[in-house]
C-alpha cells in the first residue's frame, strides 16, 4: 500500500467512526461499540483486497463479503456509502421508520450479500456459496467477518468443521475478537481460547493480526494465497469501541444510542486523533 492509499484508508476509517456516530444518534439505536471496532478494516478490504465495482454489485465474478455479525452492520453500510453504492443521504436515516437502512443488515441494499443480524449464519452460508463457486468452477471468493459472540454460536463451528473437511480455500474468516460481547468479556461467557490451534484442529489455516494497523491489515489479507488448500481465518485482535475514549473496552456501549452531547464529544476525539496521525 503506498502513502497515497494509506492516507485515503486512514481517512475513510475516520469518516466510517463519524457515520456511525451520528447514525445511532439520530436512530436512537445501535450497536456502535461493535461499529467502532470494524472501522479499520473495510477501508481496506474494500479497496485494497475484495474485487467488488460499486457500479456493478452484481457482477458475476465478484468476491462476496458477508456480515455474520449484522448488529454492527452501520459501519459496513457507512463504508458503501463512502464508495458510491448507494446515496450517502440513506445514512441520515439509519434506523428510522421512514429509512432504507434498517438496525441489522438487509440484502435489500446495494451492496450487501446477505441479510444477517441473529448470530450464527454468515458461515454457514459462506461455506454454501464456497461449494457452488467451487462446483461451477469459479473463482472468486467469499469472505465473511464473524466476532466472539458469532463464533459462540453452534451453527459457526458446524459451518468451520464443514470447510476444513472439504478443503474451501475460497472462504476466509475474519474474526473481530474484541474479547468483549453483549453482556460481558467472552472469556466469561464462552472462552474461545484457544482459539488459533482451535482452528487449526479443524483444518484451517489460522493467523492473527491487528485490527486497528491499516497496513497490518492490509499485509495480512494479501498474503493469503489464492489456492491454500484449506481455508483460512484472520484472527483481527480489535478493541470495541475503538476510537472513543469512555466507549473503548466497555461491553456497556454493545448495544443503545447516544445522546448528542455525547455524539459531539465522541466526534471531537475522532477528529483530533486522525488531525494528530496525519501530522505525523
Ligand atoms: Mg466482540
Amino acid at each position: 500500500m503506498n502513502e497515497e492509499q494509506l492516507k485515503y484508508c486512514k481517512e475513510l476509517a475516520k469518516k466510517i467512526r463519524i457515520h456511525c456516530l451520528k447514525m445511532v444518534c439520530a436512530g436512537k439505536s445501535g450497536h456502535i461499540g461493535s461499529m467502532l471496532s470494524t472501522a479499520d478494516i473495510y477501508p481496506v478490504l474494500y479497496t485494497s483486497i475484495l474485487n467488488v465495482d460499486p457500479k456493478a454489485p452484481k457482477k458475476d465474478d465478484r468476491d462476496r463479503f458477508i456480515l455474520s455479525k449484522g448488529h454492527g452492520g452501520a459501519a459496513l453500510l457507512a463504508c458503501l456509502a463512502e464508495l458510491g453504492y448507494f446515496p450517502l443521504e440513506w445514512l441520515g436515516r439509519y434506523y428510522c421508520d421512514d429509512g432504507k437502512l434498517s438496525g441489522h443488515i438487509s440484502h435489500h441494499i446495494p451492496g450487501v450479500e446477505f441479510s444477517t443480524g441473529s448470530l450464527g449464519h454468515g458461515l454457514p452460508v459462506a461455506c454454501g456459496m464456497a461449494m457452488a463457486a467451487k462446483q461451477a468452477g469459479k473463482k472468486h471468493r467469499i469472505f465473511v467477518m464473524s466476532s466472539d459472540g458469532d463464533l459462540n454460536e453452534g451453527s459457526s463451528w458446524e459451518a468451520i468443521m464443514l470447510a476444513g473437511q472439504h478443503h474451501w480455500d475460497n472462504v476466509i474468516m475474519l474474526v473481530d475478537y474484541n474479547r468483549l460481547q453483549a453482556l460481558g468479556k467472552s472469556e466469561d461467557i464462552i472462552d474461545l481460547e484457544p482459539l488459533i490451534p482451535k482452528l487449526e484442529m479443524f483444518g484451517w489455516r489460522a493467523i492473527e493480526a491487528n485490527g486497528h494497523d491499516i497496513e497490518a491489515v492490509e499485509a495480512t489479507l494479501k498474503q493469503v494465497p489464492l489456492e491454500a488448500g484449506k481455508p483460512t481465518a484472520i484472527i483481527f485482535r480489535t478493541v470495541k469501541g475503538k476510537g472513543v475514549s469512555f466507549m473503548e473496552n466497555d461491553y456497556k456501549w454493545h448495544y443503545g444510542g447516544l445522546t448528542e452531547e455525547l455524539r459531539d464529544k465522541a466526534i471531537r476525539e475522532i477528529e483530533d486523533a486522525y488531525a494528530k496521525e496525519v501530522a505525523k
